[in-house]
C-alpha cells in the first residue's frame, strides 16, 4: 500500500505542524531526481502484477467463516526466505492493511517477451501455495476483493472488539486489532486521516432493495449522524483498504513512454473497474454496488468540512472535489494537454517552483496538485533529510495519492526507469481470470505504443464513467464515453477504416468522437462503429512471431476476456449476487448471513483451488474439470 518506512510515528498534532516542511522538501526532492533523471533512456518494457489476498478461517461445524488475522505471522515467514535469498525467490510479500491481508508480487518482473504470458498465472498459483503450505488445514488464502460480513458482529479469528470510544479508528464496527499490526504506518494513516478531516470518515453505500428489505436496514444511524437509513453505513478505514485488488505496474523505455501509457490508460481505468466488478457485498448487507471504488474513497477521505465544502474556507485553502483515492485529475502528455478539462487545483508558489526548475506546465501541474494533500504519517527519523539524496518527503504524498493511475520516477540509485501504475481493478477468483485480465492490459499497451492509439476522451467524461462503472451490473447495462476515432497515422488499417466510416472526420464537433458505448463494444468491437480492443491485439499479434504455447495460453485469455465482455459469462459481482440471492439461507432482506457467507466463501474456495470449475464464471469447457485443467480450462479453443 505505499512507503513503509522504519521508525516512530509523530503524533497528528507534530505531523500537521511538519505539513509546509513535507511539501517544501517533497517539491525539492521531485525536482532533483527530475534533474537527475528526465533523459534517462534505454530502459526496457518490464512489468509486473500485485494481487492482494484475505485469510479466511472456515468453521465446518459452526459454519462459519473469518478473516485470520495471520497476515503478520505469515509474512515473517515469507519475507525470511526472500532475505536469505533476494535474488532467488519466485514471489515477494508485502503488508497491506488488514491484519488479514497480504500482497504477492512475483519474485522479479517479467520483460518484453510474448512467451512470459506463459508464467504469469504459474506464479500466481505458485503464489498461492507458497501461502497455502504455511496455513492451518481450515484457513485459506483467498483473493476476494471484499470480505462479505467484514465489520459484522464476530467477523475476525481470534475475536476482537471495536472501540468507538477510543484508539485510532474509533469504529462501531472494525475494531483497531483488525489494523496490520506489524507496522505503524496503518493506524498511524487511520488516525491521522480521522483528526485531519475533524471526524470519523463515513461511506453511505446504498442498499440493493429487495422485496423484504427493511428500512432503515440497522440502527447505527441512531449512533451516527452520518448514517444514511437506507444504506450500509460503514466508519472506518479498514471497509476500504481492507479491500483488495489487482495492479499492474510498466516500466517505460523513457519519460515520454512513460507519460503516453498513464494517459492512453486513463479512459481504460473505469471500462475496466466495471468489467472486474467484484465487490457488491459490505457488512452483511447486499448493496447496489458492483465495486470498492467509491468505498475505499470514503475510507481515506481525510478533507475538512471546510475542503468538502461544507462550510466558508476559514483554515483550508481549497475546496476539494475528491478524496485522496480517486481517478487522476490531469493528463501527462502534450496530445492530452486539450482533455484536461477540470481546473486542476494546487499551490500556485509550488506550481512556480517546479516550473522555475524547468518542468514543463502540464507534470507541475500533477505534482503540485498532488501535493495539495498533507502528509498523513510522518516517522521522527524521516523529518530531516537530504533534499539530492532521499526522496520520502515525495514518496509520502506520492503514496497517499492513491490514484486509478500513479506516475512513478525512478527511485534515486537504482537500475529501475519510469513507470507507471495501472490501479482500478478488482481482485478475482481464480488465477486464471487474474491472469487473463494482467495479460490482456499488458498487450494493450503494446498495441497503444506500436499503433500509437489515441484513447483520450475529456478527464470530466472519465470522472463520469468512473461513477457509472460501480454500478449494479454496469458491464452489463451501461454506455461509457468512449472515443471513437482512435486512429493515428500508424494505426492498423481495421482500426482506420472502421473509424472513416464514423463521424470520426468532423472535427467542427469534437464531442462527436466519442461516443456511449457498452463494456462489450469497446472489448469486443461494434460494427461501423468500433473496431474493439480484442480486434485490435489479434492483429497486433497476427504480425508477431509467436510459438504454439504462448499462443495457446494468450487466446485462451482473449477469449476469456471477450466472453466476460459479451456477457456469456458473469462478472464476479453479477455471480456473488446470484450465489446469495438464490442461496436457501436468503430472506429477500438483503442480508448476508453467517451461513450464505460461509457456503459462498468455501464455494470460491473450492473453484479457485480448481476442486470445483465454474461454467458461470470462467466460460463452458469439454475440457475435464480436474485440478490441472484449470489454467486450460477453456483449451478447446486452441
Ligand atoms: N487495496 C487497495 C485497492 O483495492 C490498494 C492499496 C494499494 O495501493 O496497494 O485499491
Ligand atoms: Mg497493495
Amino acid at each position: 500500500m505505499g512507503l513503509l518506512t522504519e521508525g516512530s510515528p509523530l503524533s497528528w498534532e507534530e505531523t500537521k505542524k511538519l505539513a509546509p516542511h513535507v511539501r517544501q522538501h517533497g517539491i525539492t526532492q521531485f525536482i532533483n531526481l527530475y534533474k537527475k533523471l528526465r533523459d534517462r533512456e534505454g530502459d526496457v518494457l518490464k512489468w509486473g502484477d500485485e494481487v492482494e489476498y484475505i485469510i479466511v478461517k472456515f468453521n465446518d461445524e459452526k459454519k462459519q467463516a473469518k478473516v485470520s488475522l495471520r497476515g503478520d505471522e505469515l509474512l515473517t515467514v515469507l519475507n525470511k526466505k526472500e532475505l536469505e535469498d533476494p535474488n532467488g525467490v519466485k514471489s515477494l510479500w508485502r503488508p497491506e492493511y488488514g491484519a488479514y491481508m497480504i500482497e504477492g508480487t512475483p519474485g522479479r518482473p517479467y520483460g518484453g517477451l510474448l512467451a512470459h504470458f506463459n508464467i504469469v498465472e504459474a506464479n500466481m498459483r505458485l503464489r498461492r501455495k507458497e501461502v497455502t503450505e504455511l496455513l492451518k488445514a481450515d484457513e485459506a488464502i483467498m483473493s476476494i476483493t471484499s470480505f462479505p460480513r467484514l465489520g459484522c458482529e464476530d467477523f475476525t479469528h481470534p475475536p476482537t472488539k471495536p472501540t468507538p470510544d477510543q484508539g485510532a479508528t474509533r469504529s462501531l464496527f472494525f475494531p483497531d486489532d483488525v489494523i496490520f499490526p506489524g507496522h505503524p504506518r496503518f493506524k498511524t494513516l487511520s488516525r491521522n486521516i480521522r483528526m485531519r478531516r475533524g471526524e470519523k470518515v463515513a461511506i453511505n453505500l446504498p442498499v440493493f432493495r429487495d422485496k423484504n428489505t427493511k428500512i432503515p436496514i440497522d440502527d447505527s444511524y441512531k449512533h451516527d449522524r452520518a448514517a444514511l437509513p437506507d444504506h450500509v453505513y460503514m466508519d472506518a478505514m479498514g471497509f476500504g483498504m481492507g479491500c483488495c485488488c489487482l495492479q499492474l505496474t510498466f516500466q517505460a523505455c523513457n519519460i515520454t513512454e512513460a507519460r503516453t501509457l498513464y494517459d492512453q490508460l486513463t479512459p481504460l481505468c473505469p471500462i475496466m473497474l466495471a468489467f472486474t466488478a467484484a465487490s457488491p457485498l459490505y457488512r452483511g448487507f447486499v448493496t447496489d454496488v458492483d465495486c470498492r471504488w467509491n468505498v475505499i474513497s470514503g475510507s481515506v477521505d481525510c478533507r475538512t468540512e471546510e475542503e468538502r465544502g461544507l462550510k466558508p474556507l476559514k483554515e483550508n485553502t481549497f475546496v476539494i472535489n475528491k478524496s485522496r483515492y480517486d481517478s487522476i485529475d490531469s493528463y501527462l502528455s502534450p496530445q492530452g494537454e486539450k482533455y484536461n478539462d477540470i481546473p486542476l487545483l494546487y499551490n500556485k508558489e509550488d506550481y512556480q517552483k517546479l516550473v522555475d526548475n524547468g518542468i514543463d506546465p502540464l507534470l507541475a501541474g500533477h505534482i503540485a496538485h498532488l501535493f495539495i494533500r498533507d502528509s498523513v504519517s510522518l516517522f521522527s527519523e524521516k523529518v530531516h533529510q537530504n533534499d539530492e539524496e532521499d526522496s520520502d518527503h515525495f514518496e509520502n504524498i506520492q503514496s497517499t495519492n492513491w490514484q486509478t493511475m500513479r506516475f512513478k520516477p525512478p527511485p534515486p540509485h537504482s537500475t529501475i526507469g519510469w513507470r507507471v501504475e495501472f490501479r482500478p481493478c478488482e481482485a478475482q477468483v481464480t488465477d486464471f481470470e487474474n491472469a487473463a485480465i494482467v495479460c490482456f492490459v499488458v498487450l494493450l499497451t503494446r498495441v497503444i505504443l506500436s499503433y500509437q492509439l489515441n484513447f483520450l476522451i475529456p478527464i470530466s467524461k472519465v470522472d463520469e464513467n468512473m461513477q457509472k462503472a460501480q454500478k449494479r451490473n454496469a458491464a452489463r447495462d451501461q454506455k461509457f464515453w468512449f472515443r471513437r476515432d482512435i486512429t493515428t497515422h500508424v494505426s492498423p488499417p481495421a482500426a482506420a477504416e472502421c473509424c472513416r466510416t464514423g463521424t470520426s472526420n468532423c472535427d467542427v464537433k469534437e464531442c462527436d468522437m466519442f461516443g456511449q458505448m457498452t463494456v462489450n463494444d469497446i472489448i469486443n468491437g461494434k460494427e461501423g462503429e468500433f473496431p474493439g480492443l480484442i480486434p485490435l491485439i489479434n492483429n497486433y499479434l497476427a504480425g508477431m512471431d509467436v510459438d504454439a504455447d504462448t499462443h495457446c495460453t494468450i487466446q485462451q485469455y482473449l477469449k476469456f476476456i471477450q466472453r466476460r465482455a459479451a456477457g456469456e459469462i458473469l462478472t464476479t459481482a453479477s455471480w456473488i449476487r446470484k450465489f446469495v440471492t438464490e442461496h436457501p439461507d436468503y430472506k429477500h432482506d438483503s442480508v448476508v448471513s453467517e451461513i450464505i457467507n460461509y457456503d459462498l466463501l468455501k464455494t470460491v474456495k473450492d473453484i479457485q483451488t480448481g476442486d470445483k470449475y465454474c461454467p458461470l464464471l470462467l466460460g463452458v469447457s469439454t475440457m475435464s474439470k480436474t485440478k490441472e485443467s484449470i489454467p486450460s480450462a477453456l483449451s478447446d479453443d486452441c
